[in-house]
């Protein structure tokens, strides 16, 4: 019973529908009207013409006044004339939430205007002279519907003022007046059918006009089906009942009545006729009815998907630049107030990696749920893996993070969670979001790593630093093509003779703006904005290409370590490219060494794997870089097959005074040599540190005691003026 009555109350329109549905059913009837308006301008041009040659014209040149004749023959198709002027532009114009232009406002204004005037002028006039109708009662209905049509053209005329007013000085949407133009339009459009076709009925003639004027309104205006049913059930009741009504009574007998000397007849052929004709409408305006509703739907799952974030349903972020956009624009005074936000959340990869993807999905979904609770009414969205973005008032701010960081600390009980949120406050000059988004972030990525603050606001103190970022991003191409990234060596000494046996090649930014880059400053945020490959291709280029020169002047050479990001192995194909190259440049694998930081082996990365274990297979001798820097997994030792260890410098710190540090080195080198792979300390500033390091077996050091990373040349000068001795050692 219940799937009878949902079916029938989807088929009449009865059931709810969204507002997207609705917005869309209402816009279509506005498209529709538009078409109607020009319909009617088009038929009341017709008319006058054809009052002014038939009916105007012969009377003038009879000495007719020209104003009489026109009030008399023509006073009704100007009437109509201006209601279908008035609803096409009133359509044409029409556009959602948009500001209207002024030319388009003076026209509105222009014609609204026109409507009204009209009206009253006429109110003053007896224009009410149906004096052909033949019967009283039927006049006075006629006349009736006369002035209903005037008060009606009133309404118009003042709707599609205050409707531009509104627009004009507001920007504000007013649905309301819409309908209302509509309506009076359709229950026009219906009253003078029912007017048209009755004179001419009774004239003598067929009843086309009131059926076109009925269509009109039936198929082209989509109304809800029930109200389609009532408005050309009524409507077809009604002109039956006056036709059939008055004399003979309403029959379904053929008949013929008599009025005024006239004889009509009335076959009851005619009344199955009209029957089957309201039943085909009816039908034709339910059909159009479903078909808008299914576009609607269909459009609509169209739009959701391209404004929303898949996962966790918010907006996703283009849709909400776009959204911030507009508001951006049309914020006056007050800017200040208005704070985009940028929130990441803190150890979210340590909660992936340790309780899966899908537990992270969930987290991601609950944490979009937080944000859009305490942040209601105001606009936020995902930007992308664990970072949401929220356009926000700065009222109560401080005490809404606090909220949503504490429920983002409790939703697990073993891994330390939080949020870190970086805040920009708009001011006049703001027009790009994406700018203002980009701020938020940045201050954000100054707290990121610190659980104890969770929140930093944007100041024009860093926007030099900031500025220094946007360069880099922005010019990393640049950058690139016109050579500005080189690689520097610094010298890698054996313990025992202090003979060079290798270099790192690190990177160093030339710039013709900011002068030297050094990598702090620009390889986080390359990283961060997944950009790093670029560099990491270069800087390998370089280095072979250096290989190369040196190879082919008959300079002594020593192996050369890269420094590879972990993002190299996602966005680029990196043990390819480093084989390409050493291919083009015929260069020794033995001169390369491939760095890869501990880091980035702790997540569970099936590329990297396989990277790790090609660059084995291929014969390059793999070193684990920064070892003991960060969160240290021996499980890396154990699962990769490392050539050498490189020590992190921090061990070194203090070293003279601590005999844990001493002993913890002296640990790792034992440790490593048991399982067979070499070691190397970095930052290696003072002989002291030099001699306890030869002394526990450390086999390789670096470290500004032996020299800095310089420029190839001079790396070259200190070669053969003997600074540096190259060793013919190879392990
Ligand atoms: P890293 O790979 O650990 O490189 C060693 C860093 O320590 C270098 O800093 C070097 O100048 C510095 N260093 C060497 N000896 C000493 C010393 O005795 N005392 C002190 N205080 N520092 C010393 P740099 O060149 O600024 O590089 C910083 C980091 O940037 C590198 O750390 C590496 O992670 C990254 N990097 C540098 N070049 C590249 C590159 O071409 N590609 C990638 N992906 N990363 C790079
Ligand atoms: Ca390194
Ligand atoms: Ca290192």
């Amino acid at each position: 019973m219940k799937k009878v009555l949902r079916f029938f109350s989807h088929i009449f329109g009865f059931e709810k529908l969204s507002k997207y549905e609705n917005d869309y059913l209402h816009d279509a009837n506005i498209r529709s009207s538009s078409y109607m308006g020009f319909i009617v301008v088009m038929l009341e041009l017709w008319m006058l013409i054809r009052q002014f040659y038939s009916k105007i014209t012969p009377k003038l040149q009879n000495g007719g006044n020209f104003f009489e004749l026109l009030v008399k023959y023509s006073s009704k198709y100007w009437l109509f004339l201006l209601i279908g002027l008035g609803l096409m532009l009133f359509c044409l114009f029409y556009q959602r939430d948009k500001k209207l232009s002024k030319g388009k406002f003076i026209t509105l204004i222009t014609v609204g205007g026109a409507c009204i005037l009209y009206t009253v002028m006429l109110s003053f006039e007896n224009f009410t002279r149906v004096s052909e109708t033949v019967t009283p009662v039927m006049a006075g209905i006629m006349n009736a519907m006369l002035i209903s049509i005037y008060v009606l053209l009133f309404f118009i005329g003042a709707a599609i003022v205050t409707y531009a007013l509104f627009k004009y000085l507001k920007n504000k949407n007013i649905v309301v007046l819409e309908h209302v133009v509509i309506t009076c339009f359709t229950l026009i459009c219906l009253a003078f059918g029912i007017f048209v076709s009755y004179s001419d009925f009774w004239g003598g003639k067929e009843i086309i006009c009131f059926l076109t004027m009925v269509i009109y309104v039936g198929c082209l205006l989509i109304y809800r089906p029930y109200v389609t049913v009532l408005i050309l059930g009524a409507s077809f009741l009604g002109f039956y009942h006056i036709l059939l009504t008055f004399e003979g009574g309403l029959t379904f007998a053929d008949q013929e009545i008599v009025i005024s000397g006239v004889t009509r007849s009335i076959i009851s052929g005619d009344s199955v006729n009209y029957l089957t004709f309201f039943i085909s409408l009816t039908t034709i305006c339910f059909a159009i009815y479903h078909g808008r509703l299914n576009e609607a739907k269909k459009s609509k799952a169209l739009e959701k998907s391209a404004k929303e974030d898949g996962l966790t349903g918010m907006y996703n972020y283009s849709y909400f630049t776009e959204l911030a956009k507009d508001g951006i624009r049309g914020l006056t005074g007050n800017f200040d107030e208005n704070v985009l936000l940028f929130i990441d959340v803190h150890n979210f990869k340590a909660f992936n990696d340790q309780r899966g993807f899908e537990a992270g999905d969930k987290f991601l979904i609950t944490i979009g749920k937080y944000i859009s609770d305490i942040f209601k009414g105001s606009l936020c969205a995902r930007q992308a893996d664990d970072h949401f973005v929220v356009w926000t008032k700065t009222e109560g701010l401080t005490q809404k993070l606090e909220t949503l960081n504490a429920l983002v600390h409790d939703y697990d009980d073993e891994i330390l969670l939080g949020i870190n949120c970086g805040a920009y406050h708009l001011s006049g000059n703001d027009e790009d979001p994406h700018m203002a988004i980009d701020r938020a972030r940045y201050a954000e990525h100054l707290i990121s790593n610190r659980f104890q603050t969770i929140y930093i606001e944007y100041d024009k103190t860093m926007s030099e630093e900031y500025r220094k970022r946007l360069y880099v991003i922005n010019n990393i191409d640049n950058a690139v093509e016109n050579g500005w990234i080189i690689p520097f060596y610094q010298p890698v000494v054996w313990s025992d003779t202090e003979e060079l046996c290798g270099c790192e090649a690190l990177a160093r930014w030339k710039d013709p703006t900011y002068g030297q880059l050094f990598p702090n400053e620009f390889i986080p945020v390359l990283e961060e904005y997944r950009l790093i490959h670029k560099l990491d291709k270069a800087i390998f280029e370089s280095v072979c290409r250096d290989l190369r020169e040196a190879l082919d002047a008959g300079r002594p050479v020593v192996p050369v370590s890269l420094n590879f990001s972990r993002l190299d192995f996602e966005l680029m194909d990196a043990v390819t490219e480093l084989e390409n190259l050493v291919t083009k440049y015929n260069i020794s694998k033995d001169l390369i060494h491939v760095e890869v930081t501990e880091s980035a082996l702790t997540d569970n990365f099936t590329k990297l794997n396989q990277a790790m274990n090609r660059i084995k297979e291929l014969g390059y001798s793999l070193w684990l870089d920064d070892f003991g820097s960060g969160y240290s997994s021996l499980n890396v030792l154990k699962d990769y097959q490392f050539d050498v260890i490189k020590i992190d410098m921090r061990f070194l710190s203090n070293l003279e005074n601590s005999e844990k540090a001493k002993t913890l080195i002296d640990c790792i080198i034992k440790m490593a040599n048991r399982i067979h792979m070499l070691t190397l300390t970095e930052g290696v500033e003072t002989q002291v540190q030099a001699q306890f390091l030869n002394k526990v077996g450390c086999n390789r050091l670096q470290g500004y005691l032996f020299g800095k990373p310089i420029p190839k040349n001079e790396l070259y000068v200190r070669i053969t003026n003997g600074e540096l001795t190259v060793s013919d050692r190879r392990l």
